[in-house]
């Protein structure tokens, strides 16, 4: 039986969460999750998704938060509840709170409309992804608690601030909820309808397909990473590996690359990569492009060393899951290994991780191991990250995820 989602409910407390003696701790630290392990008692009869009380063993309050019930018990919405009238007013100024960051940063321009609004735990909506492309906004909910408030964050969002400019909100959160959820959903718009617009990143023509693409269409991450590519480009001969629409590819040839080869194992990614390219530039620079549709591994052992003198290693989460994270480690190792090997000498390598459960420190012990396998000495030029418009909670540090390094292979 399917249940239905009754929105009705939102915005009153359902329940008490009674922490045990002393587990208050990590929240007085400001981190957003309560682990069922904290958990003492639970007062009341709260469903998946419920704003709830979190409270000590001495019922001194804590926190407003929003019941999941699993292992990740409660996920913070606020540690000050009094200073909200309703659970709205809260969303609303969130919301505007986190648009108010991207105008600073700079990322609301003619000729770039493309930025995440909304990083979950980074932004205090735990839980939830908006990422906007012009004048539509896609939204992931990660939880029950997110998705059942989907249509007052999307009204929000295109009714309550005009000047975000929101016309369409699409909901992507089929592959994002839990798995244990009983209920049905399909992806779709709340609010308006497909716009035909033209997107940019940084003065660069980019195409998002929110329906079929990865994530919500586009790695927005990667945004200040691709510009320093560019930076690094001139005259080389770049390879990027595990290209997906040519993100990567675009900033190079912008950069003045004297080639550029886009790499995926999917062709739906590397039809895209070269659509890009001429979507963005003349034919002489488009071609100075290529596609290859093969898997990297393959690749890399076959290619003659010196061929590539910058190579972007941008693969897909390693692990997803904590017993993944030995063999995440070895995929790394072995991957940055055939990169380094077959790079130019005095080559570049940009090389990412954006398994959150591998850590920095891991990460860069796999590249260290990968260089000595390949016998390539390397030097770290430049420490990579995510781009700001995913802010990293400094009490929650789950939100960083995305780590980088420029190599320099001598
Ligand atoms: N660098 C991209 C994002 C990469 S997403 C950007 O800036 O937009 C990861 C990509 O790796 C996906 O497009 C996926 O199709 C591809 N991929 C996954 N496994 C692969 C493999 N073994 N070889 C080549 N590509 C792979």
């Amino acid at each position: 039986m399917l249940k239905n989602i009754d929105e009705s409910k939102n915005s009153m407390i359902r329940a008490t969460i009674v922490l045990k003696p002393s587990r208050e701790t990590s929240l007085k630290r400001r981190h957003l999750w309560v682990f069922s392990g904290a958990v003492a008692q639970v007062e009341g009869k709260p469903e998946v998704g419920d704003l709830v009380r979190v409270v000590t063993c001495q019922h001194e309050e804590i926190a407003l938060g929003l019941y999941e019930g699993d292992s990740i018990f409660v996920r913070i919405l606020t540690f000050t509840p009094d200073l909200f009238t309703s659970e709205e007013d809260l969303f609303r100024e969130r919301l505007n709170a986190a648009y108010r960051l991207r105008l600073a940063l700079g990322l609301i321009r003619s000729d770039n409309n493309v930025y995440r609004l909304v990083y979950g735990e980074g932004d205090g909506l735990p839980g939830l992804i908006i990422d906007v492309y012009g004048s539509t906004a896609v939204l992931q909910a990660h939880t029950v608690g997110m998705y059942r408030r989907r249509t007052l964050i999307a009204h929000i969002l295109q009714g309550d601030f005009p000047e975000f400019g929101i016309k369409a909100v699409f909901d992507k959160s089929v592959m994002t909820l839990p798995e244990t959820m009983d209920f049905a959903t399909v992806n779709s718009y709340l609010v308006g309808e497909a716009i035909e617009e033209p997107l940019f990143e940084n003065g660069l023509r980019i195409a998002a397909d929110w329906l079929h693409g990865q994530k919500t269409g586009f790695f927005i991450d990667q945004r200040e990473n691709r510009a320093l590519v560019a930076q690094y480009a001139k005259d080389k001969h770049v390879l990027n590996l595990f290209s997906y629409t040519g993100g990567f590819s675009l900033y190079a040839l912008k950069g003045g690359a004297a080639k550029v080869v886009s790499l995926d194992s999917s062709k739906r990614a590397t039809e895209a990569a070269a659509q890009a390219v001429n979507d963005n530039f003349e034919e002489a620079i488009a071609a100075r492009h290529d596609t290859v549709t093969e898997d990297a591994f393959e690749y890399l052992s076959g290619l003659t060393k010196g061929t590539y003198d910058l190579m972007i290693v941008d693969p897909p989460a390693f692990a997803k899951r904590r017993g993944n994270i030995r063999n995440a480690l070895s995929g790394y190792r072995k991957l940055n290994a055939l990169a380094l090997e077959k790079v130019a000498s005095q080559g570049f390598v940009f090389t990412f991780s954006c398994s959150q459960l591998v850590s920095l420190q891991d990460f860069r012990l796999a590249l260290l191991t990968a260089s000595l396998d390949a016998q390539r000495p390397i030097r770290i030029l430049r420490q990579l990250g995510q781009a700001p418009c995913h802010p990293i909670n400094i009490y929650h540090p789950e939100t960083e995820y995305l780590k980088g390094f420029l190599l320099y292979v001598e």
